[in-house]
């Protein structure tokens, strides 16, 4: 069975202050439990050694938001995987829809970046989902398809344990409107039968595929329970501890 995971993308939103306070908070909460899932949460670069100091010792995973496609050098104002594993990062999102429309990052980036988390030892999360036009005008499998064959069979060491995907809808991220469970099932089954194809059954199988786009506590239940989805990428609901451990909450009554 595949674990789930709660990840919080907190975005360009708190500073060390505001972030060590958010981190305390989920960290007290998950104190002394047994999950059944994973809860990662991935704060701005600055935030990072702040919320290690809570993530240490605790269930509580920490991930950045981003890395830089190249190992060290050169590179203003760019960070490497390597620092972020030694900084206390297990995973790193690569992708991400707002990368991809304010940063015009395209496939030959992500790959590289990709490569570079691994080298650094650390998991994936590959994000990746069709714009809204692309759904009306019935293209959403198509794009999601190039998407997911543009990067995965080209990187270097992509295991069902150091990648992560996550299938957001741009249509639906932070704009409250979240997948049907219809559509949220139907795109996930789609995206593990490309995996098969580009990196095996086997792959398929064990890879974790997380739902994001206006995920809460009051839908997260239902898309949670859907055979193909792990678990979610959560923006704007993770910047809040309550609304955030009630999506764990829901994960993990899906996991019993
Ligand atoms: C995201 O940006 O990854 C996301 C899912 O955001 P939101 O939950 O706010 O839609």
């Amino acid at each position: 069975m595949r674990r789930t995971l709660v990840a919080g993308n907190w975005k360009l939103n708190l500073g060390p202050g505001a972030g060590a306070d958010l981190a305390a908070a989920i960290q007290s909460a998950l104190a002394g439990r047994k999950l059944r899932g994973d809860v990662l949460v991935c704060p701005p670069y600055v935030t990072i050694p702040a919320v290690a100091a809570f993530a240490q010792g605790s269930p509580l995973l920490l991930g950045a938001q981003d890395c830089s496609d190249q190992a060290k050098g050169a590179f203003t104002g760019q960070v490497s995987a390597v620092m972020l594993a030694e900084a206390g990062c297990s995973h790193v999102i690569v992708a991400h829809s707002e990368r991809r429309q304010y940063q015009r990052e395209t496939d030959p980036l992500f790959i590289a970046k990709i490569d570079r988390a691994h080298e650094a030892g650390l998991i994936a999360v590959f994000c990746y989902g069709e714009l809204l036009d692309e759904r009306r005008a019935g293209r959403a499998e198509a794009v999601v398809a190039a998407q997911l064959q543009g990067v995965l069979p080209q990187l270097a060491q992509a295991t069902a344990d150091n990648l992560i995907l996550a299938y957001e809808p741009v249509w639906a991220i932070g704009t409250g409107e979240t997948a049907t469970p219809a559509i949220a099932q139907q795109m996930h089954q789609y995206s593990r039968a490309q995996v098969a194809a580009l990196l095996g059954a086997d792959a398929a199988a064990r890879m974790r595929i997380l739902y994001g786009g206006s995920c809460k506590p009051s839908n997260a239940r239902e898309l949670f329970a859907l055979s193909d989805v792990d678990g979610g990428l959560i923006g704007g609901a993770s910047l809040d501890a309550e609304s955030f451990l009630g999506i764990v909450e829901a994960a993990e009554e899906i996991a019993a």
